[in-house]
């Protein structure tokens, strides 16, 4: 049995396909650029996964095999199958899935389902932003600098309908003055999120490297840890008192 970590990447990959500003930047789609870079390293074993693929792209048998999945959607939340949402829901709340939702994802039925919320937030046009890194000693910004500029990115700004993360590792800054909570983790159940803002499909903020970097820490901080026993999606009634043990 491999040791590697399996990771999906999944996809609305629509635009890719309509829009040719969106092609010329990911001609095989935002998730086979993101696999080009994390591909680099051989400790990941990586899946792609499309809206238009069989069963959306990830089967029960790839689901139930799945350590971490990557999330890009935007102009399609609406078709994704409210079964697959409630399976990937259940696998994050045991323990056994982390989820990265990445940029328009913030609407995805699964990261609203999975944190809880509208994820509604307000937006403008394409300007340059400022990520500072609010916690330089946090796993995700490891190797991230006090901050980086990305010059051009599509306008996500406060209020952020999100419950309070858990932890705040990335603060964005717009030209204009907004500002954003623009790299948050949840834990939730025995699981694991992290919501990461850049990433419209015009910019080409994926072909930056400390953008690279934070995704692939990311992983890293998301997969699930090992839990020395098996985690209910229900509630069990209790077989003996835990006292039984000291007689
Ligand atoms: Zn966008």
């Amino acid at each position: 049995m491999s040791n590697k970590l399996n990771l999906v990447i999944w996809n609305e990959f629509r635009h890719e396909k309509t829009d040719p500003r969106v092609t010329a930047l990911y001609p095989l789609g935002i998730h086979a650029f993101i696999k080009k870079f994390l591909e680099q390293d051989n400790e990941l074993n990586i899946t792609l996964a499309a809206l238009d693929d069989p069963d959306q792209g990830i089967s029960d048998e790839l689901l139930e095999s799945t350590d971490v999945i990557l999330w890009w959607g935007h102009m399609a939340h609406g078709e994704v199958n409210d079964e697959l949402v409630r399976k990937i829901q259940a696998r994050v709340y045991q323990g056994k899935l982390g989820l990265i939702a990445l940029h328009s994802s913030h609407h995805s039925k699964v990261f609203k389902a999975v944190v809880g919320a509208t994820g509604n937030l307000s937006w403008g046009s394409n300007r340059k932003e400022v990520i500072w890194n609010l916690f330089p000693q946090h796993p995700i910004a490891a190797g991230i600098p006090d901050h980086f500029i990305i010059e051009e990115e599509e306008l996500y700004c406060e209020p952020f309908y999100i419950p309070q993360p858990d932890e705040l590792v990335f603060g964005a800054w717009y030209e204009g003055g907004y500002i954003f909570r623009s790299g948050c983790c949840f834990n939730r159940g025995m699981g694991k999120v992290f919501y990461f803002q850049p990433g419209h499909e015009t910019c080409p903020s994926y072909y930056n490297p400390y953008v690279q970097q934070i995704i692939k820490n990311a992983i890293q901080w998301v997969k699930p840890a090992s839990i020395g026993y098996d985690i209910p999606e229900g509630c069990p009634k209790v077989s003996a008192d835990v006292t039984d043990e000291f007689k």
